[in-house]
């Protein structure tokens, strides 16, 4: 398959500001850093992690809604960071991004119709363009003809979502960045959001980037996984790799909050602490202060992500250990 997105080492800093009289730069939040990963066309990429690890930074990265601090985004064969004025906002068009809580992107005075044509009028298409596709993407989200004429707020959270969803497709992207879309979703609706997801996926081409905290809806519509940790990708494969055999320990972590089928059971979580976002060593593991086996050398060196099996790798130097035994 070929790749529609390339990421190349994208690193994107924040400065940190402090001082009593006058406020002056202290240090950086470095959120996203030395990230790489290719997306093939039509497959979902999904990108996991707790809040604050950077997975939402980098989908803004991809899309260059925020600038990266380094690093490159090559899209269907062009350079994103390269581009610039009209030629930028035109590939733009083919990335769109479907968000948690579609509302608060929401004009509240909108109806449907105004909400889901929106990008089109802004993109210039007619009138007469905008009100046909506006009734060919209604019934492809599952909304009736009579719901354009209603506004936000006379919808569940799912048929928002649904309302998002087809406001993203208004202008026919290649490329989706779904950040936490079924997140704020009851169980029931998650599913049928997600089915909804993989079925325009099938119909359309289209190509995703999908954020998420669980993996258990991730399991759902993922082709390949990206583990974050901290701004890092620490585990990176196949889906079913990572699943069967999560090599990492934070994601051995992130699979012990998944709950098991058997009501009242959970599995037993292996590591210790919180996330931390203050003080992050530039050196060495990130994880290093939560992880049960963390070593000295885990405190002094980055560990590198080495690849343990054909499309699967991990950031850890337990991984290097056992490849260095078998070797
Ligand atoms: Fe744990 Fe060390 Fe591996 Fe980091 S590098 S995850 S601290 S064993």
């Amino acid at each position: 398959m070929t790749a529609l997105i390339t990421a190349t080492n994208l690193s994107k800093s924040f400065p940190i500001f402090g001082g009593r009289l006058i406020k002056k730069q202290i240090g950086a939040l470095h959120a996203v850093e030395d990230v790489s990963f290719t997306i093939a066309r039509g497959e979902t990429l999904a990108v996991v992690g707790e809040s604050g690890c950077g997975k939402s930074t980098t989908g803004r990265l991809v899309m260059r809604l925020i600038e990266p601090t380094a690093g490159q985004v090559d899209f269907d064969g062009v350079d994103l960071m390269s581009l610039r004025g009209e030629k930028l906002k035109q590939e733009r068009r083919r990335l769109q991004l479907i968000f948690q809580d579609p509302s608060s992107a929401f004009n509240p005075r909108m109806t449907v119709a105004n909400l889901v044509a929106e990008p089109m009028n802004i993109a210039g298409r007619s009138a007469s363009e905008q009100r046909d596709r506006v009734r060919e993407l209604l019934p492809l989200v599952g909304l009736a003809p009579e719901h354009a004429d209603r506004f936000p707020h006379q919808f569940s959270g799912g048929q928002r979502q649904r309302i998002g969803i087809a406001r993203a497709l208004a202008l026919r992207p290649d490329f989706v960045v779904c950040d936490e879309p079924v997140s704020a979703l009851d169980v029931s609706v998650q599913a049928q959001v997600v089915n909804l997801l993989k079925d325009l996926q099938q119909q359309f081409g289209l190509t995703y980037m999908f954020i998420s905290h669980d993996l258990r809806v991730v399991r759902h519509i993922a082709d390949r996984v990206a583990v974050m940790y901290l701004g890092k990708i620490v585990e990176y494969g196949e889906k079913h790799k990572v699943y069967s055999n999560p090599t990492h320990p934070y994601t051995r972590l992130l699979m012990s909050a998944v709950p098991l089928p058997e009501p009242g059971r959970k599995r037993h979580v292996a590591t210790v602490g919180e996330i931390e976002t203050q003080g992050i060593a530039n050196n060495g593991c990130r994880f290093a202060s939560r992880c049960p086996h963390v070593m000295p050398i885990c405190r002094d060196v980055v560990p590198p992500l080495v690849e343990t099996d054909i499309d699967h790798s991990a950031a850890c130097h337990l991984v290097n250990k056992s490849l260095g035994a078998a070797a």
